[in-house]
């Protein structure tokens, strides 16, 4: 019988995991990667799409490009996991795993933030940043607020990101001086393991006439008054909000027993979670790295190089360093980018690197390698 994994979830870490183990072993084993979904798309194509950049349909990475040896992609929905006997049932049937690997991402929570979905538009999903592309071009005076429910959330910079290009936007549009800004975020600073990064940040809100509210969340929306009520009791009124839903993770997996705090946890160093042959990767876990999609990455790397290690009596792995590099749009083409550095040394680290344009071809690069390598586009 050929060893199998079954992956849950085709997102940033499903995607490597599965590659790295189809470099490897070929035919030899089986792997079978399971998304509820038809395609992938990159989170910062949101923001491509809500800008009007380019479409929803442009951004899709089918599933059904994916040709690799050993690997079978399924569509079906993860409806039930049972750690313990590493059985997973789906809408259409039932797989049992010898390694099973969590790569479910982070869910959004909208109603946890009463009167979100009514009031307010969220940008994090693909349907919210396809009906944004709406909305923003129609809004020409007035207060927009860019607000964060609550942390952790996926990619911290976005938010930021997201700030900086409505005033692009505004401005290309000739109305700029007709909006106010605000962006209010749960963090006491934009990228707190960066302090360069935060003050180039900080900066260019100021440059621009951003309001920049830290430490803040968004606790409700009143959608009749158009008011955003923060945890401190004070309100923002505003024309336009912009917002990023609470996180948590995929409730198949809460149901699962998998979590606490609302994440698995796991062994930083392997990426084992306490079931024997369970990993978790990527944004369902609590694994001392952000949520982002590079770290996604590279803790697919090292739970496929362990399996590679027990299938094939091979050397250990090298700990999960916690080390990515994320690109933050500064606006007019530039994009900078931060090294973050979290687990290989004694202190987390964030080093900055001025936006450029050539830092934006970078970010171009890094999507276009990842189409290549994963689907062969
Ligand atoms: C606006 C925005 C900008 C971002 N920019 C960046 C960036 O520049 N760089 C970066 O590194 N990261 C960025 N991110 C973050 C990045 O997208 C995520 O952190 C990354 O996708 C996480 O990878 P993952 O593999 O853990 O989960 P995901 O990529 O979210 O994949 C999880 C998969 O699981 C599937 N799934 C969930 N539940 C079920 C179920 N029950 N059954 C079957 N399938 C299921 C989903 O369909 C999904 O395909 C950004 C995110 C956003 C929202």
């Amino acid at each position: 019988m050929k060893r199998n994994a079954v992956i849950l979830g085709a997102g940033f870490g499903g995607l490597e995991l599965s590659t790295v183990l189809s470099e490897a072993f070929g035919d030899e084993i089986a792997v079978t990667l399971i998304d509820k979904g038809d395609a992938f798309v990159f989170g910062f194509a949101k923001l491509d799409v809500m800008f009007g950049r380019t479409t929803p349909d442009a951004v899709r990475l089918p599933y059904r490009d994916i040709a690799k040896p050993g690997v079978r992609v399924l569509r079906e929905t993860v409806t039930a996991i049972d750690p313990e006997a590493r059985l997973v049932t789906t809408d259409a049937g039932v797989h049992e795993a010898d390694a099973l690997v969590i790569a479910l991402g982070a869910d959004y929570d909208v109603d946890a933030t009463p009167g979100l979905a009514e009031g307010g538009n969220e940008f994090y999903s693909v349907a919210g940043a396809e009906r944004l592309a709406e909305i923003i071009p129609t809004f020409s005076r007035g207060h927009a607020v860019i607000g964060v429910a609550d942390a952790p959330f996926k990619c911290p910079p976005a938010p930021s990101e997201c700030a900086l290009l409505l005033h692009d936007e505004l401005v290309a549009r000739g109305v700029r001086d007709a909006c106010r800004i605000s962006f209010v975020l749960p963090l006491g600073t934009p990228v707190p393991p960066s302090p360069e990064t935060s003050e180039a940040l900080l900066a260019a809100f100021a440059e621009r006439d951003i309001a920049f509210i830290c430490g803040r969340r968004v606790s409700s929306i009143d959608p009749a008054r158009k008011v955003a009520v923060l945890d401190d009791g004070n309100e923002l009124a505003f024309d336009l909000f912009l917002g990023v839903p609470k996180h948590r993770a995929p409730d198949v997996v809460i149901a699962s027993g998998m979590t606490e705090d609302g994440y698995v946890p796991v062994d930083s160093a392997t990426l084992q979670t306490r079931y024997p042959g369970v990993y978790a990767v990527g944004d369902v876990a609590t694994a001392g790295v952000p949520k982002a999609g590079v770290f996604a990455e590279g803790a697919a790397r090292v739970v496929a190089r362990s399996l590679i290690a027990d299938w094939r009596d091979g050397e250990r792995p090298a700990p999960f360093d916690g080390r990515g590099s994320c690109y933050i749009e500064f606006g007019q083409g530039n994009v900078g980018r931060v090294d973050i550095d979290f687990l290989s040394g004694p202190t987390k680290t964030g080093v900055f690197n001025a936006p450029s344009a050539a830092l934006a071809g970078e970010k171009e690069q890094f999507g276009s390698s990842r189409s290549a390598r994963w689907f062969g586009t």
